[in-house]
């Protein structure tokens, strides 16, 4: 269950009302990058893995609630920023006259110059936050990536770190108010140390790689496609081993010859690689069933019911558990 906190995660400051940058901040609210986004997409995640990796799970969980604490102080960076904004428009109400309740033509002119710019803000929303990016496109479920298998999830994860990191740097750059710039740079740390953890728990994970269980074919896994003309530069990705399975990388230098001499690759050989189609079909079989095992005993009902939480003093349940192991 959930249980709000009253405070902050961070203590959120802003200097004045800013509502262009509080436009450009809705990225990180409602949009592809965004807070919401990495929160469901960790929360979603978790369910599966509850069973087989349960460190995993508490693991998600916990940085899925620490992303909704995010979105949280992007949403109230966001309403202080619009500070005004909603108070004019109720006015407005009752006024219908903008000149009676600015201070000014100038301040008229320049209260219709962000109405116009940022028309969410001032037509549609009322002054608050509101689940679109800062364009106005609203949030989509289709952001959240998620395959059901924790080896290819945590690098999905490692990218929407990554981007999630990158808009923060390229909003730090949009505003001048030094405590906003705070705000933004605790929220970019975090989503570094996020990727690390990430990192640190696909590691525990092995075998890893490739993603899932299924091995690539080894006739196939080392060679390069050189797919132009003129200067060909070499470097890790097509000379020397490859960096995860410690194949030696093959260049094609001409494919379209090599494609029409293999019959379209189907008189394709192995070289440079130890795997061949046996090694492959044995260590596929092998890892089905070691994860099929794991998930089955992870997930095999007890005593005629499922139930997902064990209630009481955890404590408690933990000396029990102790003791009884110790007799
Ligand atoms: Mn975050
Ligand atoms: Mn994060």
């Amino acid at each position: 269950m959930f249980h709000h906190v009253k405070e902050l995660q961070f203590n959120a400051r802003v200097s004045e009302p800013d509502v262009r940058f509080a436009k450009l901040l809705l990225e990180q609210f409602g949009g592809p990058n965004g807070e919401l986004k990495a929160a469901m997409q960790y929360f979603v995640q978790a369910f599966g893995c509850r069973k087989a990796y349960p460190d995993k799970y508490d693991m998600l969980m916990d940085i899925a609630t620490e992303e909704f604490s995010h979105l949280e102080i992007v949403g109230a960076t966001i309403q202080m920023l619009l500070t005004g904004v909603s108070g004019e428009l109720k006015n407005a109400a009752d006024e219908s006259d903008l000149t009676k309740m600015l201070d000014g033509q100038v301040a008229k002119e320049n209260y219709i110059h962000e109405a116009m710019i940022n028309p969410h803000f001032f037509i549609v929303s009322g002054g608050t936050p509101t689940l679109t990016d800062s364009v106005g496109n609203p949030w989509s479920a289709s952001y959240i990536m998620g395959m059901g298998d924790l080896t290819a999830d945590l690098r999905l994860d490692l990218g929407a770190e990554t981007s999630a990191k990158m808009v923060y740097e390229n909003l730090m750059k949009f505003t001048d108010d030094v405590y906003v710039k705070e705000t933004l740079r605790f929220l970019m740390t975090r989503e570094v140390a996020h990727y690390q953890m990430f990192q640190a728990a696909l590691d525990t994970i092995q075998p890893n790689f490739p993603p899932g269980i299924l091995e690539s074919d080894p006739k196939f896994s080392n060679k390069y496609f050189n797919m132009s003309k003129g200067e060909n530069f070499k470097g890790p990705w097509n000379e020397g081993k490859s960096p995860l399975m410690g194949e030696e990388w093959q260049t094609i230098e001409d494919p379209i010859q090599h494609v029409r001499d293999t019959n379209g690759l189907l008189e394709e050989e192995a070289i440079g690689t130890d795997r061949t189609d046996k090694s492959v079909q044995s260590t596929n079989k092998k890892l089905s069933s070691e994860r099929k095992d794991m998930l089955e005993r992870a997930s095999a009902p007890k005593n005629g019911s499922m139930s997902w939480s064990v209630y009481g003093d955890h404590e408690k349940l933990k000396k029990e558990k102790n003791t009884a192991v110790a007799k």
